[in-house]
């Protein structure tokens, strides 16, 4: 059975198997009825395959569907919505999930577009997809990632795809670690398979894929992110909104008397995976305010592309991006629709890396 103070790693390279051994062994199917309608929230942020260590595997996502229904649960959906300025259905179909969907007659809902309802944890309202309400049991699938604003992104910031494009620009006008713990107070996570298969340790879009060849299985997902911020050597009180979920009580164990349990020995002795100082050295010639995500992390590839093609930024030379920049009236380089009064600015909401580069290029 599955305890709720435990993480449970499996090692290996075979995604599909290993998930379906796990849950075997870890007898899943008790936790299940078969009326119960089984969600499975992916991590597919964007139009990019899981190869590049951005998505969700899709071999791990058929493993858990192919587990549900040799055990007789047939009633699971799929569910997304992808980053703001991202295409969800272009996005399955790119990472092969339509196909997944398919070969196993399941739902697969693009969100974006659907209605959605007002949800409310003390003063904190949140539009969320209705769709989400219909769920009686959520799987959460996130990949172990590192993020350009939160350090890390794992099971709580994985919820953020359950909530409109406009939400999430709230979320990042209101630096997103409290109203991601929030979030996960009013949505309910019954378990979490992280895909540590293939992550990125220093951009949440992908791009520098890391092997970590494991998959991690928890009940709770403070527990899980906190042990994969200090897995990638991040102290957890670096990820602000690991600390304010946990002081609000998202997850159900005690996270001093968490237990790792190795459902198997690593095939190859593990490597120590480091976080990248990459995105710290980068992000010094950016000045933000409230930037989304998918806005900043573009901003951040650019800076990386123009800094191995040599070109060299003046110490003086600042970039400026965000919603803060909004009613900003001067002189300076922007970067997004945030910052149409600066002096110079590139449009776009977001922007992407190439026009960034070129942009950059010419201005700086
Ligand atoms: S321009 Fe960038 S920061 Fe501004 S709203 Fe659009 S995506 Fe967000």
């Amino acid at each position: 059975m599955l305890d709720v103070q435990s993480i449970y790693i499996i090692h290996g390279e075979d995604a599909k198997r290993m998930v379906i051994e796990s849950l075997e062994k870890l007898e899943l199917f008790k936790e299940l009825s078969p009326t119960m309608r089984i969600g499975i929230k992916p991590n597919i942020v964007l139009e990019k395959h899981s190869s590049s260590g951005a998505t969700t595997s899709v071999d791990l996502i058929d493993g858990v569907v192919e587990y549900l229904k040799m055990k007789g649960f047939n009633n699971i959906t799929i569910l997304e919505s992808s980053g703001i300025g991202h295409n969800t259905q272009l996005a399955y179909k790119v990472t092969g999930l339509d196909k997944v969907a398919l070969k196993h007659n399941i739902e697969l809902i693009d969100l974006k577009g659907q209605p959605t309802v007002t949800l409310s944890y003390k003063d904190f309202n949140v539009q969320v997809f209705k769709k989400v309400q219909e769920i009686d049991y959520l799987i959460n699938m996130p990949v172990v990632k590192a993020h350009c604003q939160t350090n890390i992104t794992c099971a709580l910031k994985n919820l953020k795809g359950l909530i409109p494009d406009n939400e999430k620009r709230r979320f990042h006008r209101d630096r997103l670690h409290r109203p991601i713990a929030y979030l996960n107070k009013i949505i309910n996570t019954d378990l979490i398979i992280a895909d540590g298969i293939m992550g990125d340790l220093t951009f949440e879009e992908g791009g520098n894929p890391v092997r970590m060849d494991r998959v991690l299985i928890a009940k709770d997902p403070v527990l899980i992110d906190r042990f994969v911020a200090e897995s990638i050597g991040y102290d957890p009180k670096e990820v602000a909104h690991v600390d304010i979920s946990a002081t609000l009580g998202v997850g159900k164990s005690k996270i001093d008397k968490a237990k790792i349990v190795e459902l198997n020995a690593p095939v190859k002795k593990q490597e120590l995976y480091k976080r990248s100082y990459l995105i710290e050295s980068l992000a010094k010639k950016i000045r933000e305010r409230e930037a989304c995500s998918i806005c900043y992390g573009s901003l951040i590839f650019a800076l990386k592309r123009l800094k191995d093609n040599g070109k060299i930024i003046k110490n003086t030379d600042y970039i400026y991006i965000g919603q803060g920049y909004k009613d900003f009236v001067g002189e300076g380089v922007g970067v997004g629709n945030c910052t149409k009064g600066f002096s110079k600015f590139l449009q776009g909401c977001p922007p992407n890396a190439n026009s960034i580069v070129e942009f950059l290029e010419q201005n700086l």
